[in-house]
């Protein structure tokens, strides 16, 4: 068997970077960025108000209450034609460009406007609800290194600063295709004896689109030599990566092992894991290949710890592995200790300021529903055998879900 760290840096070192490309930004959420983003110019680009209000000199209102002119009202988008000189105001509106000669902003709620005249209730200091030019991201910053992936915030300041066509690496193409006689597709409507319906494929499918990779769906190969081949052949062709579940155990029937066999440069491994033990790699054509086993328990933490962490490699990012935080297991577990064991556990923040983990179901690789009820896996070293109740284990949390139902909201 192989150590899961050796087989991890293997298929890191082995596969190839995604070509670089100019995607529009709206294009570019979960790609990463192949090219330093830098601020061309200021943001805010120029001071403005922070608040509604009245845009003042501080040492004007040092004595309020006082009564300023109001020399004219500026919506945010405008340039003030006035200078604002002593015993004068602008009334201001949020966002709107700071007046040459003021240096603070009375917020509204602190006056009263009369016949062209205001009366400001409170003093301010030079500075008070000003937005400095820069204030952000100050001219020639490099607000993203190299390998930064994209996210909601991250695509807000690049339109902030003009970066209209982020330089990126391009989105994957992933092909996936799941393997084996007894597979059937979800939508069929009674099973004959021996036949199950095609679970991987969907698991897959979601996973990747999660990842941010666009799936090129090559369905159910039957256990066929010839029909096996020529699917890996069309997938070569259109992807940038390739993804099967099935056939790579130690079975007769392992066909995926047997006509890559064939094609060549692939490794099969027995990787000290479980799940998800055997495992097939290598590169076909150039292309990626990733043979996850058939149980579908498997088909997800092999993708975890290979394939996922190889394609964001392959995309160009920095950080490559779900964050792990540390716990307390509720339950018992007995372990193999030859092997790094992903236990499916549901962790709860506990209130009492710690992480607690309950396994979340059948610990089997065929048993997906524990995968689906959970949210994390306690991540049990090779060389121990046993978890006592309450040992700290680390936790891999593959889902972050949601909390809180409305009604729990609404009782406050
Ligand atoms: P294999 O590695 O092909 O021998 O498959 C191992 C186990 O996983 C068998 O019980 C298969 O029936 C099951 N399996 C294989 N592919 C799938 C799939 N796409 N969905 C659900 N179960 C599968
Ligand atoms: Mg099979």
């Amino acid at each position: 068997m192989r150590p899961l760290p050796e087989a991890q840096q293997d298929v890191l070192a082995a596969v190839p970077s995604l070509p670089v490309e100019e995607v529009p930004l709206l294009q570019s959420s979960g790609l990463v960025l192949a090219a330093p983003a830098v601020a061309p110019h200021d943001v805010p680009p120029f001071a403005n108000s922070a608040m509604d209000g009245y845009a003042v000199r501080a040492e004007d209102v040092h004595d309020a209450p006082v009564i300023l002119k109001v020399l004219e009202d500026l919506p945010a988008g405008y340039v003030a034609a006035s200078t604002v000189g002593s015993g004068t105001a602008v009334k201001i509106m949020t966002g709107a460009p700071i007046p040459d000669g003021a240096d603070a902003v009375v917020q509204v709620e602190d006056t009263e406007l009369r016949n062209g005249v205001v009366w400001i209730g409170s003093s301010v200091t030079a500075g008070t609800h000003v937005r400095a030019a820069g204030g952000d991201v100050a001219a020639g910053t490099r607000v993203f290194e190299t390998g930064e992936r994209l996210g909601a915030a991250h695509l807000g300041v690049l339109a902030s600063i003009g970066l209209a066509r982020p330089t990126v690496r391009r989105r994957p193409r992933v092909a996936i295709l799941s393997t084996g006689d007894e597979i059937l597709a979800p939508d069929v409507a009674v099973l004959q004896p021996g036949q199950i319906r095609d679970s991987n494929r969907m698991v897959l499918f979601s996973l990747l689109s999660e990842l941010g990779a666009d799936v090129l769906d090559l369905g159910i190969v039957r256990d066929d030599a010839d029909l096996l081949r020529a699917t890996l052949d069309r997938a070569v062709g259109e992807a940038d990566a390739i993804i099967t579940s099935g056939g790579v155990s130690m079975g007769e029937y392992d066909l995926v092992k047997t006509v890559l066999r064939d094609l060549g440069q692939i490794s099969f491994w027995q990787v000290a894991m479980q799940p998800g033990k055997p495992f097939a790699f290598g590169l076909l054509h150039g292309t990626p290949f990733f043979g996850l086993p058939g149980n579908p328990v498997s088909v997800m933490v092999a993708f975890e710890q290979f394939a996922r962490p190889a394609l964001l490699h392959m995309m160009g990012a920095t950080y490559l592995f779900r964050p792990r935080i540390r716990g307390r297991l509720l339950q018992p577990a007995r372990t193999n200790p030859e092997k790094v064991v992903f236990l499916r556990v549901n962790v709860r923040w506990g209130g009492t300021g710690e992480w607690t983990a309950e396994l979340s179901g059948g610990q089997l690789s065929n048993m997906l529903s524990a995968m689906a009820h959970g949210n994390a896996f306690a991540v049990v070293p090779v060389g121990i055998g046993s978890v006592e109740a309450d040992d700290e284990v680390e936790l891999e949390m593959f889902t972050w879900p949601e909390l809180r139902t409305k009604a729990e909201v609404l009782d406050g």
